[in-house]
């Protein structure tokens, strides 16, 4: 992942926000990288600007060596089905469907025959403890279990990037910590993460911390945050 220059400008009732200015930055394949940073300081449009969800005002975003707004809407979209995996931190599991249909949800979009989904639901349900939530609704479930599910669906397909915002802001501390284990353990498994935190402690499992202010990569330690 690759940005150049990267700006990013909303514009709601004709007042302009910068939320980015001149980004570069650089991750690797099977990196571990903490975003961390004030509120507002611009670290959800990032990662939704690197993980294709979202374009930039100015500038370039490169993913795998391709200029993601010189890709079609479709050609993005095949990106992010095949490629990447997204965590959030309200775990956005749908509701209408059961634990085995959350996570095989992403295999049906990339048509996988069904004998290759359930291998790969259930292998990948057995990794994250879930299988006997299968079919439980995401409403029957308590935080901790949920967020695992969320994490199983993201990385069913085998993603070489996993994204997560927050992942374990609205879990308490063990469950929370149990999630960035996991993540730990996809990332050693080569994965690359890219996670957005307020949390000094879940920045520790990374390999590398981007700090923002105001819409800008501050280098260096930055030793003060306002929340
Ligand atoms: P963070 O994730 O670090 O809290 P955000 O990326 O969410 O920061 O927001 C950066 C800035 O952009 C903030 O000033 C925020 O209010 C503004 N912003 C974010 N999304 C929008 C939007 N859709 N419309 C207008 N302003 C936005
Ligand atoms: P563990 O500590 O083993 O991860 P929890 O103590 O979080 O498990 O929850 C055990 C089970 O209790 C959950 O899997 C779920 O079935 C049920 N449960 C916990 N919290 C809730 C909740 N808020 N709403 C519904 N069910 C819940």
């Amino acid at each position: 992942i690759k940005t150049v220059n990267v700006e990013k400008i909303y514009t709601s009732f004709d007042v302009d926000t910068v939320a980015l200015n001149k980004v570069n930055l650089e991750i690797e394949q099977g990196e571990f990288v903490s975003i961390m940073g004030p509120s507002g300081c611009g670290k959800s449009t990032l990662l939704n600007l690197i993980s294709l969800m979202d374009l930039p005002t100015r500038g370039e975003v490169f993913f795998m060596e391709q200029s993601t707004s010189k890709m079609s809407d479709r050609k993005r979209a095949e990106f992010r089905r095949k490629y990447i995996g997204f965590v959030f931190q309200n775990f956005n599991l749908i509701e209408e469907l059961s634990v085995y249909e959350n996570i095989e949800l992403p295999l049906v979009y990339l048509r996988m025959p069904p004998s290759e989904r359930a291998q790969r639901v259930r292998a990948v349900m057995e990794r994250l403890d879930v299988a006997h939530k299968q079919r439980f609704f995401p409403m029957q479930l308590s935080g901790g279990h949920q967020q695992r599910v969320a994490v199983a669906r993201a990385i069913v397909a085998s993603p070489l990037v996993l994204f997560a915002d927050e992942p374990t802001g609205n879990l308490d501390s063990k469950h929370g910590q149990e999630v960035m284990e996991i993540l730990s353990e996809l990332n050693e498994a080569g994965t690359t993460v890219v996670m957005v935190t307020h949390s000094t402690a879940n920045a520790e499992f990374a390999n590398r911390i981007i700090q923002l202010f105001d819409g800008h990569i501050v280098t260096g330690k930055v030793n003060q945050y306002s929340f």
